[in-house]
């Protein structure tokens, strides 16, 4: 691990972090908020021309269900710096004939977890890979996951900001539920319509359904481990493996709690705004 660790230490990335953390850095919101642009489109031979200032390097965290890809997504097309799902880079490697394909399939097909540190290396060698191709920043999803492997991302780059995207374990278990795929397309939707109102003071909340076309209507399916019961273990386990890598954040002043106040259409324009970012820079800049 110290070798492994060593190694990781040496790459492009940690040269970059040093020399960052040597020269005068902006001055920081609480949470590590600095005022961000939504970056205009452009080539990347103007982007490297034009030297640009170092894109972001955010995480989410959240549970499943919650939407972190969806919110990831957005903010990486609005910023200009690729999101990056742990998830994505496993099964892009699969579907590779790189060096760590045939190892990684041994694990996936014997139904193991695949290892911080396989899940390090094929992170550094997508940011190595990004930085290599004139890209900056990273918008990472659905990693870390434990102390561990917060503390090893650490060694490897620096982190700006954590949003914790959460949402109401009631409203989350029941938009769970309500998750179907159509056994012909493979087409995600979602069939909960959510309507609570405030009360005690506390807002009400409401989410449309995200309701398929009517040619899979009938041919919707529930995935077999969303029942009521492994929903709610498979949330149970991620508090207790999240907490302490939110407090893990929270304790270096990178941690934003950010409550979805519902579905996308309310949530987007808050989570910018929480975020600092104004939108409309991003179309002024892009019609100049
Ligand atoms: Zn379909």
């Amino acid at each position: 691990m110290a070798a492994f660790s060593r190694l990781l230490r040496s790459s492009s990335s940690a040269r970059r972090l040093l020399s960052s953390l040597t020269s005068k850095k902006q001055s920081r919101l609480p949470a590590g908020l600095a005022h961000h642009k939504a970056a205009p489109a452009r080539t990347e031979a103007a982007a490297a021309a034009a030297a640009p200032e170092r894109n972001v390097h955010w995480v989410f965290l959240g549970c499943p269900g919650v939407g972190k890809g969806t919110y990831a997504s957005r903010l990486s097309n609005l910023l200009g710096a690729p999101h990056i799902a742990t998830g994505d880079l496993v099964r892009d490697e699969l579907n590779s004939s790189g060096p760590l394909s045939r190892q990684l399939a041994e694990i996936v097909n014997k139904g193991k977890l695949v290892s911080d540190e396989i899940i390090i290396n094929l992170l550094s060698k997508r940011l190595e890979n990004g930085e290599a191709k004139g890209g900056s920043g990273f918008i990472l999803d659905g990693f870390p996951r434990t102390i561990r492997q917060a503390e090893i991302l650490e060694g490897v780059t620096e982190i700006d900001l954590v949003i914790n995207l959460k949402l109401r374990e009631d409203i989350l278990l029941e938009k769970c539920l309500g998750r179907r795929m159509c056994s012909q397309c493979g087409g995600n939707f979602n069939v909960a319509d959510i309507n609570i109102k405030g009360e005690n003071g506390r807002p009400g909340i409401s989410m449309a359904p995200l309701l398929p076309p009517p040619h899979c209507a009938s041919k919707l399916i529930t995935r077999s481990d969303d029942t009521e019961e492994v929903v709610k273990e498979r949330l149970r386990i991620y508090h207790e493996k999240s907490q302490p890598v939110e407090q893990f954040y929270r304790s270096r002043g990178k941690l934003l709690e950010f409550d979805l106040p519902g579905g996308i259409p309310e949530s987007w324009p808050k989570l910018l705004q929480a975020l600092n970012i104004e939108e409309h820079d991003c179309k002024k800049s892009a019609a100049a």
